[in-house]
């Protein structure tokens, strides 16, 4: 009996889960040889830096009271270092690459989140709302990038 009830409870769980979910895959580090290949592959006056490849987006549609989509994002971080920063006393380099990291996963799943709960009028809609969506996913994982950028260097 106890079992059966745990079923049903869990079978109402699933059906209140979010439609939505954001996978990011742990993130690969790559220690480069020297400084100067640091600043080659990051930037002049960069201590470390991420780049996010991999990116998918996919929004499945589906009718319950109007039609919602069922989104599901995911994308790989590769962080370069420098083992000379790393160990330096002044900035947790790694520390800081995760905070940026951080930033993105938040906006990610804000936007994936509001998209999730749009309401369209037809599948159609649907469907076209989330190819426009997935077309401009990875530029806007950039924007996320970029302000998370600004708000900490
Ligand atoms: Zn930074």
């Amino acid at each position: 009996m106890t079992l059966l009830i745990a079923c049903s409870v869990a079978l109402l769980t699933s059906t209140r889960a979010p439609a939505y979910s954001v996978y990011i895959a742990a993130p690969r580090l790559t220690f480069v040889p020297s400084a100067a290949r640091l600043h080659a592959i990051c930037g002049p006056t960069s201590l470390a830096c991420t780049a996010i490849r991999g990116t998918t987006f996919h929004g499945t549609c589906e009718s319950r009271d109007g039609w919602h989509a069922r989104v599901d994002v995911s994308f790989d971080p590769y962080t370069y270092l420098w083992l000379g920063y790393l160990l330096g006393k002044d900035v947790d380099v790694l520390t800081h690459e995760r905070e940026h990291l951080r930033d993105i996963q938040t906006d990610a799943t804000e936007y994936v989140r509001t998209l999730s709960m749009q309401t369209f009028h037809s599948q159609i809609d649907c469907e076209t709302a989330m190819g426009q969506n997935g077309v401009r996913f990875e530029e806007r994982l950039r924007r996320f990038a970029a302000r998370s950028q600004a708000d900490r260097q």
